[in-house]
């Protein structure tokens, strides 16, 4: 690639990036409105209750996603976009299309996952144990 490609290809992400903040940004936002509604049916509190649940881990998974991004959008300004931050060697420019606020290479990723399950399963183990 020369530099000028490369320097169209970057701008081509800063785009997407930019759309998908924008995006998470006003999702997060009608999410603030969400009221917590009170039933005095106990079934419905129940449902209410699973509802909310879901929407609690959604902004959880939708405010992670937009740190990531906005790392991403930061990482162009500092122009050390598409650069593996654990092991420093370039993410593949496929990744980057898939994943374009990717912050590590498929294998420091792949690493990182496996990491957090474990230690999702021992909290999984722990609460069974407990109850
Ligand atoms: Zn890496």
């Amino acid at each position: 690639m020369d530099m000028k490609t490369v320097h169209s290809t970057i701008n081509g992400f800063q785009e997407v990036l930019e759309r998908k903040e924008s995006e998470l940004v006003q999702v997060l936002r009608k999410r603030d409105g969400i009221a917590i509604e009170k039933s005095a049916d106990q079934m419905d509190e129940i449902q209410l209750a699973t509802e909310r649940d879901l929407a609690i881990r959604n902004v959880d998974r939708e405010s992670g996603l937009l740190r990531d991004v906005k790392d991403a959008l930061r990482r162009i300004q500092g122009g050390e976009f598409g650069t593996c931050m654990e092991c420093e060697s370039a993410i593949s420019p496929k990744r980057l299309v898939a994943v374009p606020w990717a912050a590590r290479c498929i294998q420091c990723q792949e690493a990182a996952d496996r990491d957090r399950q474990e230690g999702t399963e021992s909290v999984g183990a722990a609460l069974l144990s407990a109850a």
